[in-house]
């Protein structure tokens, strides 16, 4: 890879003109330059001018490779070079047009800008005292947000519930089982934490488990429900006195959101609702019968990091009642943080709404996506994404040796290839399917994918959601898994003819 023109050449000399300050590359900086204004312009527009290379460049990196090993010099330019020289080759490129693994990680220029801000401001709002405009913008963007993903207003500030902006969905789910399980233990007696048990699907991310373990719900009281291919919820046994102490056989009917909050209702269960990935396409009227019943949840989640063109990290956390997640959260050594502006007023102190103090001003980034891209643009951003993996899965489909294992409702794909009778048949298909990936991913120019294991069965998973995709880079990756899996298909019928 040639050196872009505005890199250093080898020996150190700028190539652009630009200006390198006195004794940079060897002597330490002075404590006074730290915030230096120039020397940030300069080192400023060296960082977007390498972002955007990194863009026009995407094709240029192998995926994935080696973790780089030497170390980075001192000098801020020689550096960047090491970041581009060393780091990125060993990196997974997420953003790559070509990144189908795992889950999207859709970004935008306007929000790594909105990071830029946010970093450069670098204010800690834990309190509304501590930066009322910080705080301020985060109740306006979760309100703006919910209302465009057409949220209830129950969750919503302008409905009495309200928002917060985390990290991410562990963190947003730790939250809510913490504040659900003190509403529970306010009622049944705070001794009776071994009582409480907590339900998902067998499809829950184990975001979920780990949460509960967290807050201290024991192992064998987290319970899956099964779900049927069509993934609705079986009926749960939760007709006896209270569902916090006991589970029942299971009843097979599937279950719409407004049937289990109802039921959840009479048993005073909290429900909340875990849409880290799919809360985005929620932007579009479309998928807004998904979430019907939604009035009645207790809390709801989503990653705008995921799809919603918001970079790393922001996931949003609306309750119904944030004075339950302020009992559970919030602290109450307060003479530090008090301020005589705040006193006798209703003011919002996020440090109460999540398990941290320092908290991130993440309210900007996200702001600055809604009003760049508008809500209308967001639409657009997901529902090429869905078109692209509607034609993923037509390709699939019309190929007879491959199938698709669930239904696509967004934009994943799970699909696999199976296992034809001389070799060995379904028994077969999850060797046959791992070797598949493994070749589909050491193409090095060639997409990269991830796996799932759903009830033992082995698949392979097309997350489509990067920025950068477009329908030609969705017909080169299955071309490459075509390919692949025809010359693997051969290989290993020569095997079985020579056996
Ligand atoms: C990605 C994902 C998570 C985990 O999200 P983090 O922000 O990494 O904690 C949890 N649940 C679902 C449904 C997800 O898609």
């Amino acid at each position: 890879m040639a050196p872009p023109s505005h890199f250093y050449t080898n020996n150190g000399a700028p190539q652009n003109g630009a200006v390198l300050p006195a004794g940079a590359g060897n002597v330490p900086p002075q404590h006074s330059c730290l915030l230096d204004p120039n020397e940030f312009r300069r080192q400023g527009h060296q960082v977007i001018d390498f972002i955007a290379d990194y863009y026009a460049r995407m094709d240029d990196y192998p995926l994935p490779a080696n973790a780089p090993s030497r170390p980075e010099s001192d000098a801020f330019g020689t550096a960047l070079r090491d970041v581009r020289d060393l780091i990125l080759p060993g990196m997974t490129h997420w953003q790559s047009a070509r990144h189908f693994a795992h889950f999207p990680a859709s970004s935008s220029t306007v929000a790594a800008l909105g990071e830029a801000l946010t970093a450069g401001i670098n204010i800690v709002p834990f309190t509304w005292a501590a930066s009322p405009a910080a705080t301020e913008l985060e109740m306006v963007v979760v309100d703006w947000l919910g209302k465009a993903l057409h949220l209830p207003e129950s969750l919503m500030f302008c409905g009495g519930g309200g928002g917060t902006l985390l990290g991410t969905t562990c963190e947003a789910i730790l939250c809510a089982i913490v504040a659900a399980r003190d509403r529970k233990l306010a009622d049944i007696g705070s001794g009776r934490i071994g009582d409480l048990v907590v339900y998902c699907s067998d499809q829950t991310h184990f975001a979920f488990r780990k949460a509960a373990h967290i807050a201290g719900i024991h192992r064998d009281n987290c319970r899956e429900i099964a779900t049927p291919p069509c993934k609705r919820m079986w009926t749960p046994g939760w007709s006896r006195s209270s569902c916090a102490r006991r589970s029942e056989p299971l009843r097979p009917r599937p279950w719409t959101l407004s049937e289990l909050c109802a039921v959840a209702a009479t048993h005073g269960v909290w429900v909340h609702v875990d849409a880290a990935y799919a809360g985005s396409a929620l932007v579009c009227p479309e998928f807004r019968h998904l979430i019907d019943g939604a009035e009645a949840v207790d809390s709801f989640s989503m990653n705008a990091h995921k799809w919603l063109l918001a970079n790393n990290d922001c996931c949003v956390l609306w309750v119904k009642k944030p004075s339950l997640l302020i009992a559970a959260l919030g602290t109450e050594q307060e003479y530090i943080l008090k301020d005589a502006a705040a006193e006798g007023h209703d003011v919002v102190d996020y440090k109460d709404w999540s398990v941290t103090l320092t908290r991130r001003f993440r309210a900007l980034k996200l702001w600055l996506v809604l009003r760049c891209y508008g809500v209308e643009g967001l639409r657009d951003h997901i529902r090429g994404h869905v078109d692209m993996a509607v034609s993923f899965e037509g390709m699939v489909k019309a190929d007879p040796r491959f199938e698709v294992m669930a239904t696509r409702q967004f934009a994943l794909v799970c699909f696999r290839l199976r296992a034809p009778e001389e070799l060995g048949g379904p028994k077969a298909a999850n060797d046959l399917n791992r070797r598949l990936l493994e070749e589909v991913n050491a193409t090095g120019s060639g997409p990269y994918m991830s796996s799932a294991n759903v009830g033992g069965i082995y698949m392979l998973r097309c997350a489509i959601g990067s920025t950068l995709t477009e329908e030609q880079h969705v017909r080169a990756a299955w071309k490459v898994v075509q390919d692949r899996a025809a010359s693997l298909l051969r290989k290993m019928e020569s095997i079985n003819a020579v056996a």
